[in-house]
């Protein structure tokens, strides 16, 4: 599947050697300090190596090695947006972060919904070589929300999952076909959960700081109805569900119900609706304009106890640039959207790894396991024989987020200026360092 996913296996026969670090792999039931031997692209060995020869040594004393993380839900902008991402910087992006594969939604242009655009993506990836790049496909025709989409065409082709991002699908009869058509591949059906009745114009988060603003709001039932629609649809299919960056506390509520009952269905949510409310919106800066939007902090209080009890499987960050003068619009007339792949890592450290609500073995499920478990993907593991895809990091490493040094052309993040605890150090993918940052090492 490595081959699939653009990215080129380790050179046979090189080595490299991961020397005494924290070893994280929640797959082995493993945490404790040891090393991780490399062998052309894959794990070798994990345990008491020792000092064998090897052409790349990474020390890891004091450091944690987990499984290459995995950022399910990225806009990658290319085809059609280079101005706002390509692949080649996404990626890169990516890798910084500690993130080593991602996959990338078909709300380009062309939409993802041919298997020339899913060729493209993947050779796209290929060549940059950062970061494995996992494309979904559209779950309708031109994401017009019509007709299906040839999904299996675009199975063969790559996809991994489908989804209309960005969009709904906007009637229940067409989410039916579409979870009864992808569980023939046993794909997973990634939904955008907005109905646009509800939502259409809206700019923020209706409740008391919309009406304090005199901005349109955008109401948690227009997530609500339709999130508690799909789940119905996946209950009667037999389809596999996945809820896209969950925001509201019925949101969360529905699921925990849907998973209770043995529905097929996981969820996402982003580091931003983990940790930021609607009160950010009061300087009307369009970095904090997304959808779903920012909500109240009684939903905030509801993700992070759906992210602690497994409601909420995986954090992804939808990471969505967009270029400077678009974000610098009037809020209302701004794109939704803002950047995650550089911050995801240091978020979730500070606010709960530091904040004591997750060990590690906790973080790497969400990071790492669910979503390779969910997209059917190689990761998740550093089992001997597994894709040497790793994530290195300094927990400790204190550092402040400044867009201008992102990898990402996207600058629109709702995290600037803030202080963290924890970043990665040495990114590798398929056995090959493509980051490394020896700052104050
Ligand atoms: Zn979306
Ligand atoms: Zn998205």
């Amino acid at each position: 599947m490595s081959d699939r996913a653009g990215f080129a296996r380790g050179e046979k026969g090189s080595r490299l050697l991961i020397r005494a670090g924290r070893v994280v792999d929640p797959a082995q039931g493993l945490d404790r300090v040891c090393d991780v031997l490399v062998e052309g692209g894959r794990i070798a060995r994990v345990g008491e190596v020792g000092d064998v020869p090897a052409e790349v040594r990474i020390d890891a004393r004091g450091l944690v090695v987990t499984p290459g993380w995995i950022d399910m839900h990225v806009h990658l902008r290319e085809p059609g947006f280079e101005e706002k991402e390509t692949i080649r910087t996404g990626a890169a992006a990516a890798a910084a972060g500690g993130i080593t594969a991602v996959a990338c939604m078909p709300n380009t242009s062309p939409p993802i919904d041919t298997e020339a655009t899913v060729e493209y993506v993947l050779l796209q990836a290929e060549r940059a070589g950062f970061a494995r790049v996992y494309p979904v496909g559209t779950i309708t025709r031109g994401r017009a929300g019509e007709t299906l989409s040839e999904m299996g065409r675009l199975r063969r082709a790559g996809a991994v999952a489908f989804s209309d991002d960005g969009a709904p699908v906007p009637t229940a009869g067409l989410m039916r076909r579409a979870l009864e058509y992808a569980r023939m591949f046993d794909a997973p059906i990634i939904s955008h959960c907005e109905d646009k009745t509800l939502c259409e114009g809206g700019a923020m988060h209706e409740g008391g700081v919309s009406m304090r603003l005199g901005l349109p709001g955008i109401p948690s039932s227009g997530e609500d109805v339709m999130v508690q629609r799909d789940i119905d649809l996946a209950r009667v299919t037999g389809g596999r569900l996945h809820i896209a960056h969950v925001s509201t506390a019925g949101a969360v509520e529905a699921l925990r119900r849907a998973k209770a009952l043995g529905v097929r269905v996981t969820a996402e949510a982003t580091p931003h609706h983990l940790t930021l409310t609607d009160a950010c919106v009061e300087g009307y800066d369009a970095n904090f304009k997304m959808y779903p939007p920012l909500r109240a902090p009684a939903d905030i209080a509801a993700l992070r106890e759906g992210l602690l009890d497994g409601t909420i499987d995986a954090v992804a960050t939808d990471h969505a640039p967009h270029t400077i003068q678009e974000k610098e619009a009037q809020f209302a007339d701004a794109p939704v959207g803002v950047v995650g792949l550089e911050t995801l890592l240091g978020i979730v450290c500070e606010e709960f790894l530091h904040a004591g609500l997750l060990d590690w073995t906790g973080i790497v499920r969400r990071v790492s396991c669910a979503p390779a478990r969910i997209l059917g993907v190689p990761g998740g593991t550093l089992a001997s024989g597994s894709p040497a895809d790793v994530t290195v990091i300094d927990p400790e490493a204190a550092w402040v987020v400044d867009p201008a040094a992102f990898r990402s052309m996207g600058r629109n993040t709702p995290f600037a200026g803030r202080r963290l605890r924890g970043r990665a150090v040495v990114t590798l993918v398929g056995g090959r360092v493509v980051y490394r940052d020896d700052r104050g090492r």
